[in-house]
């Protein structure tokens, strides 16, 4: 995956830049990600904040319900709708829509999250990493196993 990668949005009033290596790539089937996404799973790559910036338009933003104390923003384009991305304040990563990447052919994620709500014709990958819920190590996994996939010389 050469750096850097860039992005946009269905009409191209936003587009964004990312100078550092992704950290990971994986699927999420929980419900928010299927309302999110009006589809199956949402598809998210792991972006280290310094690495990424919006390079036009201003994206809308809203702030995501969740269970925790944590403070969460869906960004998206305030002309087409698309989501970008979501952000949780105090991480290092953001999580990046990555079907917003202008190149798709090459996205290949190493694992799905929340698979107890998935769609029951969903099949998985024989070596995919499957978690129930929420990953349990802290996503270090998924990272390691994305490293080896991308970076692995
Ligand atoms: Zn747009
Ligand atoms: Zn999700």
């Amino acid at each position: 995956m050469k750096l850097p990668l860039r992005g946009g949005c269905q009409c191209g009033a936003v587009r964004f830049e990312i100078t550092e290596n992704p950290m990971a790539l994986y699927c999420c089937h929980c419900t928010t990600c299927q309302q999110q996404s009006s589809s199956a799973f949402g598809m998210s790559m792991l972006v280290p904040r310094d690495g990424f910036k919006f390079t036009k338009g201003e994206p809308a933003s809203f702030a995501i319900p969740t269970d925790s104390k944590s403070k969460k923003q869906g960004h998206f384009c305030g002309e087409c709708g698309t989501r970008i991305a979501n952000d949780t304040v105090g991480k290092p990563a953001l999580s990046l829509k990555a079907g917003t990447l202008d190149d798709r052919a090459q996205l290949k994620p190493v694992g799905h999250i929340w698979v107890k709500s998935a769609q029951d014709w969903m099949i998985f990958e024989s070596d995919a990493l499957i978690y129930e819920g929420p990953p349990d190590d802290g996503y270090f996994a998924l990272m390691q196993r994305y490293a080896d996939q991308e970076y692995a010389s």
